[in-house]
């Protein structure tokens, strides 16, 4: 039998039954939806390296060779949102740390944009974190655990789609607070799963990815409350406002759609907070 969580794994309070499809359940205080069940260290090394490094088919595989031939051609495109809160953020010379790396991506651009920018990436893959060291930038090579070693503390840290993969956010979220410098900036993104309630029939779907690859699913209440449960101050938070731009899929258009009526839920949470 798998080990349960009775309580919430962020404010202990009690929880209620809500998808039983993927074994979720909600904080009944702070609003977490979160995967009831946990899993072991072999199962989630096991899973990602299935979904990073098996066959060229994936949707993964496939964004991800898009993105490094972006990488070696030098134009690189993170997206508005992230763009945005970069250059609102970011100064020259900012010591800055990206949990959940990836290609580099991120990292690269910054290098491109700021000339003595200080950046440290982590990356759980080995064969993803291998490339983007060949790109000239410093990566960890582990899972978030390796910011208890961390000596040295940052003035920013950015966590791209990272926190709703993470089983124990109690001490993911105290390793982000005690990395961070007085004053430093936390900058992350997550799926919204109020997404959901954009399609009809959504009964027990999810549209994004289920347990165990996301743990966590997060609305804007959930993520304002979780935050300021943990301290962090001028916690801001936003939607992506418009659909993801995709003519091919049939669903765009009825999103567009909502959208125009005002009943569109954006797909992305974008949070920005300090300490
Ligand atoms: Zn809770």
């Amino acid at each position: 039998m798998m080990e349960k969580f009775e309580r919430c794994k962020v404010c202990n309070c009690h929880i209620e039954f809500q998808n039983s499809k993927f074994n979720l359940v909600k904080c009944k205080s702070c609003n977490l939806v979160f995967c009831n069940s946990i899993f072991n260290e072999e199962e989630f090394i096991r899973v990602y390296d299935k979904l990073y490094n098996s066959g060229p088919k994936s949707q993964y595989q496939v964004h991800s060779t898009t993105e490094i031939n972006e990488m070696h051609s030098g134009k690189l495109n993170i997206g508005y949102n992230r763009k945005t809160l970069i250059s609102k953020t970011i100064n020259d010379r900012d010591r800055v740390l990206e949990v959940g790396s990836g290609n580099g991506l991120v990292g690269l651009y910054l290098k491109q944009k700021f000339e003595d920018i200080f950046y440290k990436g982590i990356e759980i893959d080995q064969k993803i974190a291998t490339r983007a060291q060949s790109f000239g930038l410093d990566i960890i090579n582990d899972d978030f655990r390796v910011m208890k070693g961390f000596t040295d503390k940052f003035d920013v840290i950015m966590m791209w789609e990272v926190l709703e993969h993470i089983q124990d956010l109690n001490l993911c979220l105290e390793l982000l607070k005690n990395v961070l410098n007085k004053n430093g900036t936390l900058m992350l993104s997550v799926p919204n799963y109020e997404k959901r309630l954009n399609y009809k029939n959504s009964d027990n779907k999810l549209f994004q990815s289920g347990p165990p690859i996301h743990l966590n699913y997060f609305t804007m209440d959930s993520l304002r409350k979780i935050f300021k449960l943990y301290g962090f101050k001028n916690v801001k938070i936003r939607e992506k406002s418009m659909p993801y731009f995709n003519l091919k899929d049939p669903n765009f258009y009825s999103l567009l759609q909502r959208k125009m009526t005002g009943k569109f839920h954006g797909p992305t949470l974008y949070l920005i907070a300090s300490v």
